[in-house]
């Protein structure tokens, strides 16, 4: 089946053909026939399968046929966990609805607020949105979502836990009980799906490929480094692709900006994003990656979910994650759509229980990328970094005294 095959408006058509979306993929093949026909949706599909869309073209459509002319409150209303996430998908929807009158805003917070109320009260259908900015905007009576007709919550499971739960259940209170609610998520633990079950009624459940949450066209693979020598390992394989696309999860801020630093010092420039930098740089910091200007991202999970750079090579897990679903979503940002992508993970001994914990979660074993003793050696020595000079002198040592195998 093809777009061109839908029940949908011919200017949603339209825009798809431009878009380079002729044939849906697995999750909007199954999702998008039950949304139009009004049903509630808990959706459980691999990271880079099209979610987005798998959403927002239905609900796009029947907004637009049900137009409510006049009407300025919001009609749906799309939850998500990060600032970026919420301006990309906000970028998808105003695609999708370009040539429909369908408009959509993405509201959040750390930036002023006054351009965003004006917005709003020219009147918005979709708003695309984190949590805080939006309760003080409805308190402070800029916002109204007491007619809305659709509720998405996209990486449901993050919202619907600890964290976002509250605030899920305030935005429940403020709206009609007659709406339509739809979830989507890469992964979804027992306890959530029931929470979830408590939010939709007679959900028709999709689950793609539900034993294994990884995507399917990434390959993974596991290098065994300690701790100290992380950065020397960075260090070689950005010099080596140095044309290539990468993101860096580190485990805390101030790990990513000690990277970012050890990167500079031997000449390789990245950039950091993390929770603690002013928003307005953190929307720059993205720009300059999606457009190629910086090609490598060091971050920590709060760039784990949602973000789609199609053009992604490597996933480099530089610290593991602590929780292993966070595995999934971080590789989860190559191998997007028909791409291939590659995810390397460096453990350390302290780390080998997290490596566990993944192998458990995902089911599958990661292929040990082996790195021969001597070769490990060269990768420190090769190093531009000057403090390692001691490290070759005991290297040197090490060679002189034939001791070299016990290090
Ligand atoms: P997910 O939310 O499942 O991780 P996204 O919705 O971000 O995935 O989509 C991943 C990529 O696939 C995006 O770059 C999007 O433009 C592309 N895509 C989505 N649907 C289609 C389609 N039907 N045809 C071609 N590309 C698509
Ligand atoms: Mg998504």
């Amino acid at each position: 089946m093809k777009f061109s095959d839908y029940k949908i408006s011919p200017l949603i058509k339209q825009q798809l053909e431009v878009m380079g979306f002729n044939k849906p993929t697995d999750i909007q093949f199954k999702a998008i026939k039950h949304i139009l026909e009004g049903e509630d949706v808990m959706a459980v599909a691999q990271t880079g399968t099209g979610k987005t869309a798998a959403f927002a073209i239905p609900v796009v459509d029947k907004l637009e046929s049900r137009n409510r002319k006049g009407y300025k409150g919001v009609r749906c209303l799309v939850m998500v966990p990060t600032r970026e996430l919420a301006k990309q998908i906000a970028g998808v929807f105003q695609e999708i609805a370009k040539r429909t009158s369908v408009k959509t805003f993405g509201l959040f917070g750390g930036v002023e607020q006054e351009q965003q109320i004006r917005t709003l009260n020219n009147g918005i259908d979709v708003l695309v949105t984190t949590p805080g900015r939006m309760f003080d905007l409805i308190s402070q009576g800029h916002l109204d979502i007491s007619k809305l007709e659709f509720l998405v919550l996209d990486e449901a499971d993050m919202m619907l836990d600890l964290g976002f739960m509250k605030d899920i259940q305030d935005v429940i209170k403020h709206i009609p009980n007659k709406r339509q609610t739809l979830f989507f998520t890469a992964t979804i633990s027992k306890k959530i799906k029931t929470l979830a079950y408590s939010v939709v009624r007679d959900a028709i459940r999709i689950q793609i490929s539900p034993k294994n949450p990884v995507a399917k066209n990434i390959d993974h693979a596991v290098a065994f480094v300690e701790m100290d020598d992380k950065r020397f390992f960075l260090e070689n394989i950005l010099k080596e692709y140095e044309d290539k696309m990468f993101i860096v999860f580190a485990r805390t801020k101030v790990r990513v900006e000690r990277i970012v630093a050890a990167m500079e010092r031997v000449n390789v420039k990245t950039e950091a994003m993390h929770g603690g930098i002013d928003q307005k740089d953190r929307f720059a910091i993205f720009e300059r990656f999606r457009s190629g200007e910086n090609n490598v991202l060091i971050t920590t999970d709060v760039a784990a979910r949602g973000i789609d750079i199609p053009t992604m090579d490597y996933v480099i897990n530089y610290d593991l994650p602590d929780d292993a679903e966070n595995y999934v979503h971080r590789c989860g940002r190559t191998g997007r759509g028909n791409k291939r992508g590659q995810a390397l993970s460096f453990c350390s001994e302290s780390e080998m229980e997290l490596l566990t914990a993944i192998e458990e979660y995902t089911g599958e074993e990661i292929e040990r990328y082996e790195i021969h003793k001597d070769d490990y050696m060269d990768i420190l020595n090769d190093s531009d970094d000057g403090s390692n000079n001691w490290k070759k002198l005991i290297d040197l040592t090490n060679k002189e005294d034939g001791t070299e195998d016990e290090w």
